[in-house]
């Protein structure tokens, strides 16, 4: 699955934090992601162009915040109310919002707050 490309935008741009969070601890740069990422633009998301190497640095560290992104819950840690990931329709507004809960923990909290 390609990426959608206003996330990865925004996390070369004022989101290259989640970046930079997520390379902390290991031995890539911050610089050799976003260097991917940018790449991955400029080819309008085709994964498949990617060298071999590039293609490891995006599944270690691009993928995980582009498609596997955990739900906090309602309240902490293990009160999510979907399956614990966020759904792709909603990641971008968690990430303009750094709040990231799913669909179901969503509506659950528009409920409790009426
Ligand atoms: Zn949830």
């Amino acid at each position: 699955m390609d990426p959608d490309l206003n996330l990865l935008e925004y996390l070369v741009g004022k989101g290259a934090h989640y970046i930079e969070e997520s390379v902390e601890g290991t031995t890539y740069l911050p610089r050799t992601v976003i260097g991917v990422a940018t790449h991955l633009l400029d080819m309008d998301g085709s994964v498949d162009l990617l060298t071999a190497k590039q293609k490891v640095t995006y599944e270690k560290f691009l993928k995980p915040l582009l498609f596997d992104v955990p739900c906090q819950g309602i309240s902490g840690a293990g009160s999510c109310r979907g399956n614990g990931l966020v759904e792709a329709e909603v990641l971008k507004k968690c990430y303009f919002h750094s709040e990231f809960r799913c669909l179901a923990c969503r509506a659950a909290l528009a409920e409790k707050t009426g």
